[in-house]
């Protein structure tokens, strides 16, 4: 299917969806925050380091899209606190493949030091993004993927809201340069137009609806973190690879994947449809202790705070 003469259309994607709930690093902070124990706004703040403004907007904001509760701890003086709800729990698989892509390629060191455990095997571990049916690892380049009964174009919401990628570097935590990725959803629908097999400029541009400033500052961005390599193809053209850094970030654009699927999917059915070549599967993504091999539920997971 290709794009309606409406230039500036997207391709809908259920990445696109979830993006527009979490593509936002101060969004990511109040979430990483959110999953290592912070329930009340001062906690928010101290962890997060995001002005009181910012946070409650993004608090507001978290609690309309089903993320989080706000639940009242005391009546006298009526207090709240912000719990992750089960839609919030989903996300958690992505913070898990988020966390072992910057354990792997982030360049700024972690302020914080987590150390994941596996209640089932007692063993510190990394999340492993494997397939449910065969068990292997994923890697983006062994997925095949078609247009799905649900894909479509839909006008891009534009945001007036300015990037704040320095904030994910400010605020402790372990989160850092994924945080900045994945909290620009503009550098995050130019990847997973790489990733669909479109490498040039004009390519690009027609499948994100992009605005060529825009684009051009974000495939600059990319290529400076390391992320695209620019390869000189002949006849004064060029086109973007990914590295292995950006392959690597797939199972990030997957978990977000499932669970736009999950919750934001049209009635026609899911807009992407992949499979696992070695086995011939449909995609199903199952994250996996690397200590057990076991798959890993959310309760499962505990953490130990470094000093
Ligand atoms: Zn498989
Ligand atoms: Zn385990």
């Amino acid at each position: 299917m290709s794009a309606p003469e409406n230039a500036g259309w997207i391709r809908t994607c259920s990445i696109w969806r979830a993006l527009e709930v979490v593509g936002d690093t101060s969004v990511l902070l109040v979430m990483q925050a959110a999953w290592l124990g912070v329930r009340r706004f001062d906690e928010f703040q101290a962890r997060t380091g995001l002005l009181k403004t910012t946070l409650s907007d993004r608090l507001k904001r978290l609690v309309a899209a089903g993320v989080f509760d706000k639940v009242p701890y005391s009546t006298r003086p009526l207090r709240h606190e912000y719990r992750i709800t089960s839609k919030g729990q989903d996300m958690y698989w992505t913070a898990l493949m988020m966390l072992r892509w910057e354990r792997r390629w982030s360049r700024t060191p972690a302020s914080l030091d987590v150390r994941l455990r596996h209640a089932a095997c007692g063993h510190p571990f990394e999340a492993v993004p494997t397939c449910a049916c065969c068990g292997d690892e994923i890697s983006a380049r062994d997925i095949d993927w078609e247009e799905g009964p649900g894909v479509g174009w839909m006008p891009p919401e534009y945001s007036r809201r300015r990037q704040k990628r320095q904030a994910a570097a400010e605020a402790p935590g372990v989160l850092i340069e994924v945080a900045q990725l994945t909290g620009d959803r503009w550098a995050s629908l130019v990847l997973r137009s790489i990733f669909t097999g479109l490498r040039r400029f004009d390519e690009i541009q027609r499948d994100t609806g992009m605005a060529s400033n825009i684009l051009s500052e974000r495939l600059t961005w990319l290529t400076e973190t390391g992320v695209l390599g620019l390869r000189d193809i002949g006849g004064g053209r060029s086109e973007y690879r990914l590295t292995d850094k950006g392959i690597d970030y797939y199972p990030v654009l997957l978990a977000l994947l499932v669970w736009g699927d999950t919750y934001y999917v049209s009635s026609e059915g899911p807009p992407l449809l992949l499979r696992h070549r070695p086995c011939g599967q449909p995609l199903r993504l199952q994250v996996s202790c690397s200590a057990c091999s076991g798959p890993i539920q959310v309760r499962q997971v505990l953490y130990e705070l470094g000093p």
